[in-house]
């Protein structure tokens, strides 16, 4: 069996924001010269997420808002997690978009549906975080 590790960097320029890293990962299987496996992608950070969804920007703006009226930012005051930090909605945004994304490997590619993607999703930005891309396979 064989393995892979690799960080991948994103610093966005927004407090929130979602980014499609479908061909990032799959940069990685080439790169590890894996056919046949999974491949493990999650944030390492705990305000910032990875899941499969659709590549397509009204969904991402319904996420924005659907996320916004269950852990909205503001007032800060709402929650007792801020204070030194002002991100609480960040971590609850993070706790219902999920940490990590696991995926079949098939005959070197993703093996996904027509329409699933990967994305990174942000909910503190403005700094780097780190996502950790883990294959195993042969
Ligand atoms: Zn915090």
């Amino acid at each position: 069996m064989k393995s892979y590790r690799k960080e991948l960097t994103f610093n966005l320029p927004s407090r929130r924001g979602y980014v499609n890293i479908t061909r990032k990962v799959q940069e990685c299987i080439d790169e590890s010269g894996i056919k046949e496996g999974f491949v493990l992608v999650n944030a390492m950070h705990i305000t910032a997420s990875v899941f499969v969804n659709d590549d397509e920007p009204g969904l991402h703006q319904d996420f924005e808002v659907w996320l916004e009226k269950l852990a909205p930012e503001k007032p800060h005051s709402q929650y007792r997690h801020n204070g030194f930090e002002d991100n609480a909605d960040a971590h609850l945004k993070r706790q219902i978009m999920g940490r990590e994304v696991v995926a079949a490997i098939t005959n070197g590619k993703l093996d996904f549906g027509p329409w699933e993607q990967i994305f990174y999703g942000e909910f503190d930005g403005k700094r780097p975080k780190r996502v950790l891309v883990k294959i195993i396979g042969e």
